[in-house]
């Protein structure tokens, strides 16, 4: 047994592919891992070998995804006022809005008051 083994990072590409190194036998297997997509997982790999070690997938921090939907916002500078908005893009990091007003967004500014939003997916 090796306790202290460090955890070992397999970096994820775009289409969910990751390649899986035993770090005994150096056994090189790739994996499909597009279930554990969007969080965080670590994965215990028995190899052919018998070695049994940990994994931990690594995603992008960010995955964007492209939407199109249209909404409605009330901004905290324009109290009251409604706005058109169509949100483009989506990641854990935030969202992309399109507004059909000119608007300087500050840093940290809420957006309240999304609406539309149930065909998020
Ligand atoms: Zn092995």
């Amino acid at each position: 047994m090796e306790p202290n083994t460090p955890l070992r990072r397999s970096f994820v590409s775009s289409d969910d592919q990751t390649v899986i190194v035993c770090p005994n036998c150096k056994f090189v297997k790739p994996l499909s891992v597009s279930q554990f997509r969007d969080r965080k997982h670590i994965l215990q790999i028995k190899c052919k070998c018998g070695h049994t070690f940990k994994v931990q997938l690594e995603f992008r921090r960010y995955i964007r995804k492209k939407v199109d939907l249209e909404g409605e916002c009330d901004l905290d500078s324009t109290k009251g006022e409604k706005w058109k908005v169509t949100l483009v893009d989506i990641s854990f990091g935030g969202v992309c809005l399109e507004l059909d007003i000119l608007h300087n967004f500050k840093v940290g500014e809420q957006v309240a008051q999304l609406g539309d939003m149930s065909s998020v997916k």
